[in-house]
């Protein structure tokens, strides 16, 4: 089973997918808990690179670096782990390339998603949790937690209404893998209702 979050920064992705995985485990299921940009050693050097480059990077390239760690990724962990029975649980996968690369770089969506289904040999998630935020929202929490803003610093407004919107056409277009939730709601309430989903897809 592979199961993905997404959302803006600050949404709680990463909050939501450590409950799911605390709940598995309990149910006796192997998880593999992992990330992207970033599950890998490839992947953490791609990571460095997107975040941390000082200035732009084209957004072609951008789009490919991300690929490029989605391609390792895939290939070397998320597969291997699929095919041994475990349950994959991910913070951000493809989805996150055509809300932020797609709609907020601008860059045409199907061809973003083309992309990373060349990359991935057309590996898709089971079922994929959107948790919605509105950006000052999460702005403010990120700003409690004293985390930093990755994109929320380096992008404007607009930036972010785009990703948002880029991510809710995702969730509209393929309801049956999407689950969407308001990120505002509490944790436990969000965290029920994403072990609702997943049970269905294990029953
Ligand atoms: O979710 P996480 O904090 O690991 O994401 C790191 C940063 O990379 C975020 O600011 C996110 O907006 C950005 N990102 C991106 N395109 C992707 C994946 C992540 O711009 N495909």
């Amino acid at each position: 089973l592979f199961i993905t979050f997404e959302g803006g920064d600050g949404s709680g992705k990463s909050t939501q997918a450590s409950l799911l995985a605390e709940w598995l485990t309990e149910q006796g299921r192997t998880v593999v808990r992992t990330r992207e940009p970033g599950g890998t050693d490839v992947g953490l050097e791609v990571r460095n690179l997107v975040l941390h480059h000082r200035g732009d990077i084209d957004p072609r390239a951008e789009a490919l670096l991300y690929a490029a760690d989605r391609a390792h990724h895939v290939a070397t962990l998320v597969r291997p782990a699929l095919e041994r029975g475990e349950v994959v649980i991910q913070d951000r996968y493809f989805d996150s390339s055509v809300a932020y690369q797609g709609a907020g770089r601008v860059l045409n969506a199907t061809e973003v998603r083309d992309l990373s289904l060349w990359a991935t040999d057309s590996l898709l998630p089971d079922v994929t949790v959107l948790l919605d935020l509105d950006e000052t929202v999460a702005r403010t929490r990120l700003d409690a937690a004293d985390k930093p803003f990755d994109r929320l610093e380096n992008e404007k407004a607009e930036f972010h209404a785009r990703v948002r919107a880029g991510f809710l056409a995702l969730a509209a277009a393929e309801p049956q893998r999407f689950v969407v939730l308001d990120a505002a709601l509490p944790i436990e309430e969000l965290a029920s209702a994403i072990r609702t989903r997943v049970q269905q897809e294990l029953s």
